[in-house]
């Protein structure tokens, strides 16, 4: 292994998944107390690292200090201690009612380790991307392998000099590197693969997985809209998207993407975000005690920038650019369907404003589109709240804020069809790596003696 990089040798990888198999078999992360311990141990692990973690964060990609300790630390933080105080309620046996006829029968249903995980994560969260699964992973009693995004290697290192500290390393283990290393752990047979990334590579893990008909986690990225309705509080909407955009410098899979603006209140709209815009940054926002951080890398920053100057649209606020990693917040107005920025997940500080007649011309046009990570409404109507839910699947949906739901993790979060596939956060995390075994228990003195289920009256509700 490089010691500088923690990056193992591809035979020292090879001999990696059968050493979680062998813990698994062993029974070793099955008690609770194991599982406790690893926890606390991992909860002790990010409050004796926060600085040497969040300056990691930042060397890979000048994320100010403050934002990494809430959006990275915090959350991973709060889902050990989430795990910590429910486990003993998540793993425990349920009993299920029965029909009376078999009332004396052992039905119950336990929920069990899946079995070795792999995790695999993305560049943009480093840290809480790949650890939030971890916690999961380990409350469900899991052997998990950690495969960082190799595009944050300050923080890929510092995980895996962490790990192998502070948790069992016949348990838990972060391997280090890109394309090569990953395909080599893929080509393991794995009883659960939890994967965020980009739906491109979700494509490959769900087929790698399909092959040991391996049960898979697809967190995924896409095109988050915004849909504003005329009645919404303008000044607390225009301060909650561009607080949600400028998260991470646009970086975020839940950044939301593009914004429906009916016609009349587009200038207004424009004015308020100029005003909020102005609260956030009263300086320029590449000065560096403004908290702005840069794109990954110049082959990012590169196709964010390529989007912007193809847009037909309107910069409206921002537009600036320094050196080959930093683009100022920008707002981009009069946006139509088949504009460049339109293409794919913009995933930069870009906000294009796209003009609709009404709310329902943006549903409609979501509608025609595939299902996002999250559908972002701001209207203070509840009939038009209410009416928003069937109308169309994404992941979730969010009224009146935006990016504040990866906090409320006693809700699930997931993508749907091409956003993602399965859920986590909270007991989220701990199903996610949990199969529901059912027992059934019949007693010797049973005999056999069928009835005649489809005489039974249906309901009459039924009828037509
Ligand atoms: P990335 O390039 O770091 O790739 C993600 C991981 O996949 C890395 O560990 C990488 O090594 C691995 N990988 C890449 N190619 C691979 C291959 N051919 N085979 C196996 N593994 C491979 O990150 P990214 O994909 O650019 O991340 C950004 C995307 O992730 C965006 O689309 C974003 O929306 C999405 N995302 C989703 C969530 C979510 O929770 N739904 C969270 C963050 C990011």
């Amino acid at each position: 292994m490089d010691t500088d990089s923690y990056i193992f040798t591809i035979t020292e990888i090879e001999e990696i998944p059968p050493r979680l198999k062998r813990t698994f078999r062993s029974g070793k992360t099955l008690p609770l107390e194991y599982r406790r311990q690893q926890l606390i141990q991992f909860g002790r692990m990010i409050q004796e690292n926060r600085s040497a973690i969040e300056e990691a964060l930042n060397t890979d990609m000048g994320k100010p200090r403050f934002e990494a300790g809430t959006s990275e630390l915090v959350p991973t933080f709060t889902s050990i201690v989430t795990a910590l105080n429910n486990i003993e309620e998540w793993a425990a046996p349920e009993k299920r009612k029965v029909e009376e006829w078999r009332s004396n029968w052992e039905t119950m249903v336990y929920p069990v380790p899946k079995g070795c995980a792999l995790i695999i994560a993305p560049w943009n969260y480093p840290f809480v991307l790949a650890f939030n699964p971890l916690a999961g992973a380990i409350a469900a009693g899991c052997p998990a392998i950690i495969k960082p995004s190799e595009h944050a290697p300050a923080t890929a290192a510092l995980s895996a000099r962490l790990v192998g500290k502070y948790l069992d390393p016949d348990a838990y283990i972060v391997v280090n590197g890109g394309v090569a290393e990953a395909t080599v752990l893929l080509n393991h047979r794995w009883d659960h693969i939890f994967y965020t990334g980009n739906p491109t590579v979700g494509r490959i893990i769900a087929e790698v997985a399909a092959r040991h008909l391996t049960s898979v986690t697809l967190e995924l990225g896409g095109k988050s809209p915004v849909v504003v309705a005329e009645d919404c509080d303008l000044e607390i909407t225009a301060r909650r998207i561009l607080c949600g955009k400028v998260q991470n410098c646009g970086q975020l899979c839940i950044s939301p993407d593009h914004v429906y603006v009916p016609r009349s209140i587009i200038p207004a709209f424009i004015e308020a975000l100029k005003r909020a815009y102005a609260k956030f940054y009263p300086e320029n926002v590449f000065n560096t005690s403004m908290a702005w951080g840069r794109m990954i890398h110049p082959a990012h920053h590169n196709t964010v920038i390529h989007q912007l100057e193809k847009t037909m649209g309107t910069v409206v606020l921002g537009g600036e650019v320094e050196g080959e990693t930093r683009i100022a917040p920008t707002i981009v107005s009069e946006v139509a369907m088949d504009d460049a920025l339109m293409e794919a997940e913009i995933f930069g500080p870009i906000l294009p404003i796209l003009p609709v007649d009404d709310v329902d011309e943006a549903i409609k046009r979501i509608a025609d589109g595939p299902s996002p990570l999250v559908l972002y409404a701001f209207t203070n109507d509840e009939a038009l709240q209410k009416r928003r839910a069937p109308v169309h699947l994404s992941g979730s949906i969010v009224i009146n804020d935006t990016y504040i739901q990866l906090l409320v993790y006693e809700l699930p979060f997931g993508g749907f069809g091409e956003s993602g596939n399965g859920q986590y956060l909270g007991k989220s995390s701990f199903d996610a790596f949990t199969h529901r075994r059912s027992l059934l228990h019949v007693p010797t003195s049973y005999v056999f003696a069928p009835r005649v289920f489809f005489e039974d009256p249906l309901p009459s509700s039924s009828r037509r």
